[in-house]
């Protein structure tokens, strides 16, 4: 055996085998796969092979598409099957939310170049014959939808590694991942050991134990899930060509033709989480026994919707396990805090999934960066404090609501009241109505009198909107108030500070006492990060970003570590408010002995509220007269209870985060992972106004960004939208023909208007501009508008 390679793939199933042809495919010759048994000997052996696009994420379901257009290429590359059945399928919507669920998606799919269509009733009948349509209002059909072979593609993408000139033991188990002080890894398996540069956790059923072992914990677990088929039927192999696939979301099935029968997997309500305390090394061929009972009222509903079945006797019922992560998208990625090691696991989708994993890994790997963005799947796209106990009963929830409808608006019920701030039982006593980000709960708005204690979800506006109206009122009019503890939250300091900052930012950094805004870009001049940069002193920098980005933005800044800078994540150990609205400076002027009036907007100060020293710097996301002040958690009562009491002569009242993304539309405020994501450039959204491009420094992505000639930017549009406004994907349609698309957008309470932000191409681009927006599958006229609906001349906000 081998004893060194530059990677070293721990597990062998459809994932491993993927991520190490990848490496092949994109010039990594030496590396190495080690399977403890023989490849497929984990959940990938059982899998029903069916593959389809479908994905809530953009970006997934892009990837989607490529592992599926991929079997073909590993077909002519090896010369082997991966026994592709192109059926094509439909996913059913039996209500209007299933149904406009699947028009957003289409739209998406359009716009990614993926071939689907909306049908209605009588073409399911005629597709998908089997289908009893009562009750059905239509279907999305994808002609990418199909099944395989698991092991044989398993083995496809095996040879073509091979073919790269990778190496592949089997029998070989991995028992221990030590790392050496270079950052290199030894790899102790049962037949000697391996030098490796990197290592890859593709471990599926037994991951969270190959993670143990490098001594970190990956959120995902596994759960049981049972598939059936059926004995001979004569409406199925009396038929000239094979049924497609029918996903019904209101049955929690999916359906296809296997030999002459059906096949039918559910993902029933009374699901079961496996291997709570562990995945044991001895399991592999086996099955887990039948369990009628937890699929009884699936079946039950099956019969109604396929009355074929009903005559169907049973084949076979196949019954395992597979692993989930707590949003069911897969964790990829370099693991945070480990140099050199790398996650390949929680795919809970094989075959539609494997091969945009093993592409994403190994331009990750190689090339530094994804040639997307890959936040949906992005390992560090959770905490580092998530437990078992947490990820469980997510799981549990991800796997129940599989074929729910996702709605925008929505915030899930599962592991919740986790992370509260000293502020929660008084918002809560205030009528505050929680969402969660990054695990923290959040107050979305306050209901008020007989006003419903939870928002409905919806794609169209929601019970939300006369608060939100309300909350937006209340700012820019008098002054309001919410906690700045959904920012993320970084401290740089040390004497290099400064120098360290200057590389890894691409904006000016401020002196003592100012801030400035700037973009982060990674090496290839995309967007990873949007921060304010505040110099508290000298060599002391604190910077506000994204909640939701910490372990993402803390990893960028470990792998690019220097002497003399220290980075600490205080994103939870610094709390305090902003307040924002004409009035917000005589609050903060009552709040403090100092003299605040001559505070410029971009000023911080170290300012005594109440009794607490704080640091307070003039700027706000709402686009109006805004102060954050940022406490040590410890204070935050005593603060709220001053700015409250000094707000009361300007009616003061709290606001969420629906009231904050209203305020920010109404000055084309780009959002973080919306307008900002690595999917664009500074010159396509405009952050390119924040680069210092004077500067001496050679910062991170400076090269391509010099040298990017956008073709498309983002723009701004009022929207003739009625009861439902831009969430983010819909197509711009310009003289007939799609030209853009959205980015985000709402109703802005403020302009009583509908506001979309989205991409044109740079040369249509001129205002009032008229397009169409295809909002829920229906044309919206827009007009596309240069200048803010609010404060234009920024008066206000800087005055
Ligand atoms: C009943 C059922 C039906 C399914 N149907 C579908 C479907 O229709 N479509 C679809 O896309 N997906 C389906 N899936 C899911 C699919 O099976 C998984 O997404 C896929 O198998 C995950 O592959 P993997 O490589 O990540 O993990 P695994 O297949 O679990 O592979 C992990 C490998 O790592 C090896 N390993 C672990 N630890 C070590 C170690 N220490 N040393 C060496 N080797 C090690 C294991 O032996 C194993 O071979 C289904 C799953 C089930 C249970």
């Amino acid at each position: 055996m081998k004893t060194t390679a530059q990677v070293a793939v721990i597990g062998g199933g459809v994932v491993g085998c993927s991520v190490l042809y990848h490496l092949t495919k994109l010039g990594w010759s030496d590396v190495m796969l080690l399977e403890r048994s023989d490849l497929t000997s984990g959940s990938t052996w059982h899998a029903a092979g069916g593959f389809h696009t479908l994905n809530g994420d953009t970006n997934m379901a892009a990837l989607q598409g490529y592992t599926i257009r991929l079997y073909r290429e590993l077909e002519d590359l090896t010369g082997m099957s991966c026994g592709l059945h192109h059926v094509g399928g439909v996913t059913l919507a039996d209500n209007r939310d299933r149904f406009d669920m699947l028009l957003a998606e289409r739209a998406k799919h359009r716009f990614m170049g993926l071939e689907t269509e909306v049908v209605g009733p009588d073409e399911i009948a005629q597709i998908a014959p089997i289908t009893n349509t009562e009750g059905v209002l239509g279907a999305l059909y994808d002609p990418l939808d199909g099944h395989l072979d698991p092991s044989g593609t398993t083995h496809a993408y095996a040879k073509a590694a091979r073919m790269g000139g990778a190496t592949i033991e089997t029998h070989c188990m991995v028992r221990e991942t030590r790392q050496r002080g270079d950052g290199t890894w030894d790899v102790v398996t049962d037949k000697g050991t391996i030098h490796a540069e990197h290592v890859v956790n593709a471990g599926g059923l037994w991951a969270r134990e190959v993670a143990a072992m490098a001594g970190v914990y990956l959120p995902l677990h596994p759960m049981e899930h049972q598939y059936i088929v059926t004995d001979a039927l004569p409406e199925i192999y009396e038929r000239d060509s094979e049924h497609p696939h029918v996903m019904d979301p209101a049955g929690e099935s999916y359906l296809r033709q296997e030999g002459r029968g059906l096949c039918i997997g559910f993902y029933e309500q009374p699901c079961r989480p496996w291997a709570v305390d562990g995945t044991a090394w001895d399991f592999g061929h086996e099955l887990l026994p039948d369990d009628f009972d937890k699929i009884e009222d699936s079946i039950a509903f099956a019969y109604k919707r396929f009355p074929v079945l009903e005559r169907a006797g049973i084949k076979s019922v196949i019954h395992g396990p597979f692993t989930f992560a707590p949003d069911g998208n897969p964790l990829v990625g370099p693991v945070p805090g480990l140099r050199n090691y790398w996650s390949a696991c929680g795919v809970m989708a094989g075959f539609s999934q494997g091969g945009g994993v093993g592409l994403m890994l190994a331009q990750w790997m190689i090339e530094g960066e994804t040639e997307r963005d890959v936040t949906a799947m992005d390992v560090a796209r959770f905490p580092g404090w998530l437990t078992q106990e947490y990820t469980r009963p997510k799981v549990i929830e991800n796997y129940q609501k599989r074929f729910s409808v996702a709605y925008p608006n929505e915030e899930l019920p599962a592991a919740r009241g986790l992370r509260r701030t000293p502020m929660y039982d008084l918002f809560d006593q205030m009528g505050a109505v929680w969402g969660a980000q990054f695990g923290l709960e959040v107050p979305n708005y306050f209901a008020k009198g007989d006003e419903p204690r939870s928002e409905t979800p919806s794609f169209r506006r929601s019970n939300a909107f006369a608060a939100t109206a309300r909350e937006v009122a209340t700012v820019r009019q008098g002054v309001g108030i919410n906690e700045v503890h959904n920012f993320g939250k970084y401290r740089v300091h040390g004497p290099n500070a400064r120098a360290w900052l200057d590389r890894i930012m691409a904006g000016r950094l401020p002196k003592p006492g100012r801030l400035s805004l700037t973009p982060m870009l990674s090496h290839k001049g995309r967007l990873i990060g949007d921060f304010t940069v505040s110099c508290i002193e000298e060599d002391t920098f604190h910077l506000p970003a994204s909640y939701g980005g910490q372990a993402v933005h803390m990893r960028w800044f470990e792998q690019h570590e220097k002497p003399g800078v220290n980075i600490e994540n205080i994103s939870d150990s610094l709390n305090g408010f902003q307040i924002a609205g004409p009035k917000a400076g005589l609050v903060l002027q009552a709040a403090t002995r100092a003299d605040v009036s001559d505070m410029r907007f971009m000023d911080v100060r170290k300012l005594t509220i109440g009794m607490a020293p704080c640091i307070v710097q003039r700027v706000s996301y709402t686009g109006d007269l805004g102060y954050e002040i940022y406490c040590d958690p410890m204070y935050q009562r005593h603060i709220w209870d001053v700015l409250w009491n000094a707000g009361q002569p300007y009616g003061i009242a709290p606001f969420g985060m629906r009231a904050m993304m209203s305020l920010r539309l109404d000055k084309f405020f780009g959002s973080w992972l919306s307008e900002y994501s690595p999917d664009y450039t500074p010159a396509e959204t405009g952050m390119d106004r924040f680069i210092a491009w004077k500067k001496d420094t050679d910062f991170i992505g400076r090269t391509a960004a010099e040298a990017d000639r956008p073709t498309r930017k983002l723009c701004a549009f009022v929207v003739q939208a009625d009861d439902a406004d831009v969430q983010g994907y819909e197509l711009i349609w310009l003289d007939g023909a799609v030209r853009g698309f959205c980015t985000s957008g709402g109703y802005s309470h403020h302009a009583k208007a509908s506001v979309a932000l989205g991409f044109l191409p740079t040369q249509s681009i001129a205002q009032g501009l008229q397009v169409e927006i295809e909002i829920l599958g229906q044309m919206r006229p827009a007009r596309l508008v240069t200048e803010p609906l609010f404060d234009p001349d920024g008066a206000r906000m800087r005055g």
